[in-house]
């Protein structure tokens, strides 16, 4: 399959099956959210292997979807489908 072609089909997944969620605290809603430890924190850095961009911590995008789960995603979402669970440290470029 073809990146782009993964990519728009995947935009439009999450578009039309996630709701944005507004969040005003954002390290608290990772210490809430996160699924891994420790909590990870706003200042730091990784790189999303969906659209192998390095991103901030603190730019992350939050989405609920119909079973009420919330994901955390990538900063570029929804153009990526990344997820928390896609960013790796930037040492293991
Ligand atoms: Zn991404």
């Amino acid at each position: 399959m073809r990146p782009n072609a993964s990519v728009k089909r995947n935009a439009a997944y999450l578009s039309s099956m996630l709701e944005p969620v507004h969040i005003t605290d954002k390290q608290a809603f990772l210490e809430e959210h996160y699924p891994f430890t420790p909590v990870v924190k706003l200042t730091d850095v990784f790189r999303c292997i969906h659209c192998i961009e390095v991103i901030r911590v603190a730019d992350f995008k939050a989405y609920k979807g119909e079973n009420g789960f919330i994901y955390i995603c990538c900063p570029n979402a929804p153009e990526c489908d990344g997820t928390v669970i896609d960013w790796m440290p930037l040492d293991m470029d």
